[in-house]
């Protein structure tokens, strides 16, 4: 994400088990706990049991029936819960000059760079993440979801969107270097209609599950106003969600249109389009909560990488422009709450460490939304919005078993996400 560089330039039945699901057979492992979450519910469940077999959960609550020969695990004074979900990372960034790692850096060096922020998000206990744009490395990351699915190397379940798209001379567009450099854009031109179908064509040819579009930036406020110029007209991404739309062969597999969009009119022509997503999301007018809140399109606020910009900052200058957006976003956030617009959660993490993006759910809550709200927005909206509603974001019979452990209870103290003591995906311990 480029905001900030701009502007300054289960359910469980209530105590027993919940039935048996028809899974793959496969070693069958109990893990027992304290405590267990129901995300939809938001309440907790104690003590608690999972019972996993190969990928799957087969149930989890309190009374399950252990198999003879299944091997019990021991969690002790832990908190089971689903494997967190991070709708907004870039894996092919680390902390340091956004432009300036894809200009020294080659490629294949940021695919072993991303190979290693994947891991390092797994174990923080991110089992499924959405991957916002390369930032110049193209669809590299589609060479690390399936090096991922494939048990070459650790990482989430990944959804992949290779470059993201912009216009010439937009948000994402090499600005601030000498042009006769040519200084190759971070995303992928697309001036016009045409342009963006073809590109989205050539990006789901290279392996995209998705597509993102620079909607927005760059980014202005004075005075409290905050103002940003639209990239794209709505009849554009409505061209471009209906493109999407055709290549997923009406199959919810998480496979639309999003959208980096600060403000309006560029947040209501997306929402007017009909997109999947509106990322940052600052500024969302009245008609355009309602639409989000009618059409189920998420705002993914992305509160933490502003602070990390903000305790980072070259000058004071900047400081008090990253603390002005983000004191800006957390007053309109909680008008978007009051108006029931859909929230993910996304921490849009790469410029600051992989693995910290836990501090995204805090500030969630430290801005007014309620940790089970948190929560669901996380687990629940997260999954549908990466097209994996039904399989993960709960602990229920037929998941796939991404399931973790937190040292507390998060419903009274969401703080304890930082501390993930346990990590099981798709049914297999990466850490313990
Ligand atoms: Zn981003």
């Amino acid at each position: 994400m480029k905001i900030l560089l701009s502007s300054v330039a289960i359910s469980f039945a209530t105590v027993a088990c919940l039935g048996q699901a028809t899974v793959a057979s496969g070693p069958s492992v109990v893990l027992h706990a304290t405590r267990m979450l129901d995300v939809s519910a938001g309440r907790i469940v104690s003590p608690a049991e999972v019972l996993v077999e190969g990928e799957r959960i087969v149930s989890a609550g309190t009374g399950i029936t252990r198999p003879a020969g299944a091997k019990v695990i021991d969690l002790g004074d832990v908190t089971l819960m689903p494997g967190l979900i991070d709708a907004h990372v870039h894996l092919f960034l680390h902390p340091g000059a956004e432009d300036l790692q894809t200009v020294e850096e080659s490629v294949p060096q940021r695919t072993l760079i991303a190979a290693a922020a994947a891991k390092a998000d797994l174990l923080a206990g991110f089992t499924a993440e959405r991957d916002m744009g390369t930032e110049g490395a193209g669809c590299a990351d589609a060479a690390v979801r399936n090096a991922i699915d494939s048990g070459l190397i650790p990482g989430p379940r990944m959804r992949v969107s290779c470059n993201a798209i912009d216009i010439l001379g937009g948000h994402e567009d090499a600005i601030g270097y000498n042009p006769a450099q040519h200084v190759l854009s971070n995303a992928d031109y697309a001036n016009s209609t045409d342009d963006l179908i073809k590109v989205i064509r050539e990006q789901r040819k290279g392996g995209a599950d998705f597509t993102k579009v620079y909607e927005t930036g760059k980014d202005s406020i004075h005075d409290g106003v905050f103002k940003t110029p639209f990239q794209y007209t709505e009849a554009q991404l409505a061209a471009a969600v209906a493109e999407a739309a055709r290549t997923s062969g009406g199959i919810d597999s998480g496979r639309g249109i999003v959208v980096h969009a600060t403000g309006e009119p560029g947040t209501g022509y997306a929402a007017a389009a009909g997109v999947a997503s509106i990322d940052h999301a600052y500024q969302l007018s009245e008609a355009t909560m309602k639409a989000m809140h009618d059409k189920g399109i998420f705002a993914v606020p992305t509160f933490a990488i502003i602070e990390y910009f903000a305790e980072h900052a070259a000058t004071p200058a900047q400081a008090a422009r990253y603390r002005a957006e983000l004191a800006y976003h957390a007053a309109e956030f909680k008008k978007q709450i009051a108006a029931g617009v859909p929230f993910a959660v996304g921490s849009d993490v790469g410029p600051f460490p992989h693995g910290t993006q836990a501090r995204e759910m805090e500030m969630m809550v430290q801005y007014g939304m309620k940790p089970a709200d948190v929560l669901r927005a996380d687990l629940i909206n997260g999954s549908k919005l990466l097209g994996w509603s039904g399989h993960i974001g709960e602990l229920k019979p037929g998941y796939d078993a991404d399931i973790i452990a937190v040292q507390g209870n998060p419903l009274e103290d969401i703080t304890v996400l930082k501390k993930v003591s346990f990590v099981m995906k798709n049914g297999e311990i990466v850490k313990q």
